[in-house]
C-alpha cells in the first residue's frame, strides 16, 4: 500500500473526502450522571464525561468494572437506568428519549472482529454503505480497504485471512460509513504482541487522519497509555480518574490508580519533622501535618544505591537484566522486606554485594491512609 497515494473522493459526497483516508464527521460524546443495572446489580453509577470531538478516549480498569457495559450504552445496545447520553449535544439516550443503535452514528468494533464469514472483505465493508448505490458502495469500501492496506485482499472471505488482516478489515468497515464517533472494544487483544503494536499504531494513524472521535475499552495500561488522548480509569462501575496519559501516571488520585499502572515499594509510616522515614531512607513530606499517617510509594528507579564494602543496610539477592536497565532484588538487613530496583545495567552491583540506598522522589507518591 502506499501510504502517499490520496484516496479519490467518491462522487455522491467528495467534499468530505479530502484527507487520504476520508474525514468522518467526528462528533461530541457527553455522559451525564449515568447509572446502570441489571437483575438487580448496579453496574455503572454516576458516569459523567464529556468527549471532545475528534478526540481518542480509552476506558481502562480491571475485568469486570464496567467498561463494555458503557460503551454498549454509548452505542444503544443498552439503555441507562438514569442520566442522558449526548451525542453531538443532542440526546440519544435519556428519560424519555432514546435513539436505537441503528439511528445513531456510531461504529461499533469488537475483539473477535464479527466480520460476516460468506462476504468478502470488500463485501464486509461495503455492506453498511446502505445510503450509497451498489456500485458507489463498492468503490466507496474499495477506497477504504485500499487505506488500510488490504486492497490485494479485497476478493478474500474471512476465513482465508490473518488475525491481523481480519481486523484492518474491521476497521475499514467501521470507519467506512464515517461514524460520528467510533467505540471499539479491546479491538487489538486477540493479535499476538508484536502484530498489536504494529496494527494498534496503524489504526491510531488512521484515526488521526479521520479526527474520528474514538471511545476504546482496554485493561492493558500500555495499550491505554500509547493509543489515547485521555484515559478514563474505572473501578467498580464507577471513573475514578480522567486526565492525559501523563497525568494518571503522574498524579494518580490514590494507591490502587498508580498500582495499576505500575508497581511500587510501598512503605507504612508517619510524618515527623516534616519527612516520613521509610526502610530504605527519609522522604519529604512537609506538605502534609506532623503525625499523619501515610503510605508512601517509590517506584525502583528511585530508589539509588552506594555499594558498600562492608555489611550494611541491603544485599543483592538477584540482577535481572531487562534492556537497557538491570532489575535488582535486595534484602533489607532489619525486617523481612524486599525491595525492587530499577538501575542502569553499568553501575548495578553483583549478587552478594552490599549497599546503602536512599530515596530521590522523582516519581514517588504519598498517600494519607
Ligand atoms: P472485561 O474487561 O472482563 O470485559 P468489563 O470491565 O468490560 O470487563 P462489563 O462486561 O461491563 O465489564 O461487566 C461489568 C459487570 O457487570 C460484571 O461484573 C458483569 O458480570 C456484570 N454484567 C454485565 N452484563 C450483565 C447482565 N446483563 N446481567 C448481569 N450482570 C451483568
Amino acid at each position: 500500500m502506499n501510504d502517499e497515494m490520496p484516496i479519490q473522493p467518491p462522487n455522491a459526497s467528495e467534499a468530505h473526502w479530502r484527507g487520504r483516508a476520508g474525514p468522518v464527521f467526528a462528533g461530541n460524546l457527553a455522559f451525564e450522571d449515568v447509572s446502570f443495572s441489571a437483575r438487580g446489580k448496579q453496574i455503572l453509577s454516576g458516569i459523567s464525561f464529556s468527549l471532545e470531538a475528534g478526540r481518542i478516549a480509552c476506558l481502562l480498569g480491571p475485568s469486570g468494572c464496567g467498561k463494555s457495559t458503557l460503551l454498549k450504552l454509548a452505542a444503544g445496545v443498552l439503555r441507562p437506568l438514569q442520566g442522558r447520553i449526548l451525542l453531538d449535544r443532542q440526546e440519544v439516550a435519556g428519560p424519555r428519549h432514546f435513539v436505537p443503535p441503528e439511528k445513531r452514528s456510531v461504529g461499533l468494533m469488537f475483539q473477535d472482529f464479527a466480520l460476516f464469514p460468506h462476504m468478502t472483505a470488500l463485501e464486509n465493508v461495503a455492506f453498511g454503505l446502505t445510503a450509497l448505490d451498489r456500485s458507489e458502495a463498492r468503490r466507496v469500501a474499495t477506497l477504504a480497504l485500499e487505506r488500510v492496506g488490504l486492497l490485494p485482499l479485497r476478493d478474500s472471505y474471512p476465513v482465508m485471512l490473518s488475525g491481523g488482516e481480519q481486523q484492518r478489515v474491521a476497521l475499514a468497515r467501521t470507519i467506512v460509513p464515517r461514524p460520528q464517533v467510533i467505540l471499539m472494544d479491546e479491538p487489538f487483544s486477540s493479535l499476538d504482541q508484536r502484530l498489536r503494536e504494529i496494527i494498534r499504531n496503524d489504526t491510531l494513524s488512521i484515526l488521526k487522519e479521520t479526527r474520528a472521535t474514538a471511545l476504546l475499552v482496554t485493561h492493558d495500561p500500555q495499550e491505554a497509555i500509547e493509543f489515547a488522548d485521555w484515559i478514563y480509569l474505572m473501578r467498580h462501575g464507577a471513573i475514578v480518574q480522567g486526565g492525559t496519559p501523563e497525568d494518571v501516571q503522574r498524579h494518580p488520585v490514590d494507591a490502587d490508580a498508580a498500582r495499576f499502572f505500575r508497581s511500587y515499594n510501598e512503605f507504612s509510616g508517619s510524618v515527623s519533622k516534616g519527612k516520613v522515614n521509610t526502610a530504605v531512607g527519609p522522604v519529604d513530606a512537609s506538605n502534609l501535618p506532623e503525625g499523619t499517617r501515610v503510605l508512601v510509594m517509590v517506584p525502583p528507579e528511585d530508589i539509588k544505591l552506594a555499594v558498600s564494602e562492608s555489611e550494611s543496610e541491603a544485599q543483592v539477592t538477584e540482577s535481572r537484566f531487562v534492556g537497557p536497565n538491570t532489575h535488582l532484588r535486595l534484602q533489607l538487613a532489619e525486617g523481612e522486606d524486599v525491595v525492587a530496583v530499577a538501575i542502569t545495567a553499568e553501575s548495578a552491583p553483583k549478587p552478594g554485594q552490599f549497599c546503602n540506598l536512599a530515596i530521590e522522589a522523582r516519581n514517588t507518591h504519598i498517600f494519607t491512609v
